[in-house]
């Protein structure tokens, strides 16, 4: 289901907690909301919806992924740039990293550890950061 955007900062600021098989829903609807929003819009986190859970949702080619329980355990390659976010208005300054492996649960709860890089790469750490309750 799509659901509307959360934009309070207070509860954007908070750490989400991790997610488990009762919330393969949430993941459909980010997904679908996601795909709503694909023309502004290219990751989300669950607390943009309002659901204070380690889930992302990135856009890799057509395709909307899940990455369930991320966490970026290697990066690389330190860069800076200027970067939006759907829940705020603006663009800031921050630093992202050109290489990284995250470990991940996909939507059938099974671990991965991948590699990515690049401008997936700069997704995947704008919405772990949302997990974190870190706002760019
Ligand atoms: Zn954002």
């Amino acid at each position: 289901m799509i659901k509307s955007i959360n934009h309070d900062p207070t509860t954007l600021s908070q750490k989400a907690v991790p997610a488990t098989p009762q919330d393969r829903q949430t993941v459909i609807d980010l997904l679908d909301t996601l795909k709503a929003n694909s023309q502004v819009c290219v990751g989300m986190a669950a607390n943009m919806i309002g659901v204070n859970k380690r889930i992302i949702v990135v856009s890799m080619g057509m395709l909307p992924v899940a990455l369930i329980n991320p966490e970026i355990v290697l990066k690389r390659e330190p860069y800076s740039t200027r970067e939006g976010c759907l829940s705020l208005s603006g663009e800031q300054q921050t630093t992202r990293y050109k290489q990284i492996t995250v470990r991940y649960q996909d939507q059938n709860f099974e671990s991965h550890e991948q590699p990515f890089s690049d401008w997936i790469a700069q997704i995947i750490q704008h919405e772990v950061d949302h997990c974190e309750g870190i706002l760019i």
